[in-house]
């Protein structure tokens, strides 16, 4: 079998792995938190690590529930109007170690005053105390794709080093799937099978869902994602990055029934984006020969008009998949569901149609470690076991 070498980054994490652990006070601590839980059974404890795109984010599922989570901003983008991806890894790269840190003693399986007095100590010597010790931790879950090849390459390197040095499992999870499964941190869960939209800054799916194994993708974007048209549109009319929440802020002093654009047509379950984007930016262009200040005088309308644009397509979709499929359980997943002008018009149709509809806590609609931490549980107790060979992957298929 072909082996592969272990890079210097891995090697550091495996020597910072060691010496921060004490597994005997996690072990204590999470039997603490075990003795306040349900009567339900343990599933299993696993850290999740999320660095797909601009987000550094790490949390902690401990086999019923999320005890720490943790998530680091990448401001650095907003001077450029969208994500620099070599900016991305560098901000992973200083990120990642004292977040994973602070995740662990939120958790309280890190004693700082342990891992400060040992940190002087060699990886070799801190791996041989290691040995033979229990550490609370079943497993390490990983996002392996789809993202920013060099920001996934930084959590991939450090998890991969976490799961040496403790000596667990490495488990990978498809990002995308994750989004789906955050819908399983915290009640009301949908019952299966049900339905999910997941409507990100990279990604806009439809998603049937039979099991968390079990997952078929019904239609997604062609060209650009729903967070994307909302963020893009955002620029065009002057509105800093990320968009999105702009747009949906400056909606609700609109009229949504001014400025309407045109909206491409799109078979079966599949979405396009992009052809919105055009028709805004040459109505912008027109009216600006005319009025330079333009987009500024009815920014709220405009904002409000391209919202409704976006919302009617997303539900147009949805509503020929319940059609379709049959299925009234409706989830939304992905940081456009943070959306008011969404959640509004979901509510209203669903109550129209006799829906039954779920959306996560924003922390976990947007992207988040506790999402990865709890997919990374359901495949862990499935039986995935991940090589050092697991490699992270841009395009990652479904
Ligand atoms: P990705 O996984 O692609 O990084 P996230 O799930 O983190 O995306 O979501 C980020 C996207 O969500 C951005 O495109 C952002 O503009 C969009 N977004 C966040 N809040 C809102 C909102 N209130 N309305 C519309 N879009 C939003
Ligand atoms: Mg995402």
């Amino acid at each position: 079998m072909k082996r592969t070498p272990v890079p210097r980054s891995v090697a550091r994490c495996i020597a910072v792995a060691a010496v921060q652990l004490d597994p005997a006070q996690g072990m204590q601590h999470l039997h603490q938190l075990d003795m306040r839980g349900s009567a339900a059974a343990q599933g299993a404890v696993v850290l999740g690590i999320e660095s797909s795109c601009d987000d550094t984010a790490a949390a902690l599922w401990d086999g019923r529930r999320i005890v720490a989570q943790r998530q680091a901003d990448q401001d650095i983008h907003r001077q450029y109007g969208g994500v620099v991806p070599e900016l991305a890894s560098r901000a992973h790269q200083s990120h990642i170690l004292p977040l994973i840190h602070a995740v662990l003693a939120d958790a309280g399986l890190v004693d700082h005053a342990l891992a400060d007095a040992l940190s002087g100590e060699s990886p070799k010597a801190a791996m041989a105390r290691l040995q033979g010790s229990a550490a609370p931790i079943d497993a390490i879950a990983v996002t392996r794709g789809p993202g920013l090849l060099g920001s996934l390459l930084v959590g991939m390197g450090f998890a991969k080093g976490l799961a040496l040095g403790w000596n667990k499992p490495l488990v990978g999870v498809h990002h995308m799937k994750a989004h789906v499964l955050a819908h399983f941190i915290e009640p009301p869960f949908p019952p299966f099978p049900f339905l999910c939209l997941t409507v990100s800054g990279g990604h806009t799916q439809l998603v049937r869902v039979d099991a968390p194994m079990a997952m078929t993708v019904l239609g997604q974007t062609r060209d650009d994602a729903a967070g994307e048209a909302f963020d893009k549109c955002a620029k065009m009319l002057g509105l800093p990055y990320p968009g999105g929440p702009e747009i949906d802020r400056l909606a609700g002093e609109g009229d949504p029934e001014r400025f309407r654009f045109k909206k491409p047509e799109m078979p079966e379950l599949d979405f396009s984006f992009s052809g919105l984007k055009t028709s805004v930016r040459y109505f912008l262009d027109k009216e600006r020969r005319r009025d330079p200040d333009f987009a500024q005088k009815h920014l709220a309308d405009l904002c409000a008009g391209i919202q409704a644009d976006i919302i009617a397509m997303l539900l147009d979709k949805l509503e020929r998949a319940v059609q379709k499929s049959g299925l009234k359980h409706v989830a939304l997943a992905g940081g456009v569901s943070a959306n008011a002008g969404l959640r509004g018009a979901l509510a209203r149709l669903a109550a129209e149609k006799g829906w039954t509809t779920y959306i996560p806590a924003l922390a976990h609609c947007t992207d988040n470690g506790a999402m990865i931490a709890r997919a990374g549980a359901f495949l862990y107790e499935a039986g995935q076991r991940d090589s050092m060979d697991l490699q992270a992957t841009a395009r990652l298929a479904w």
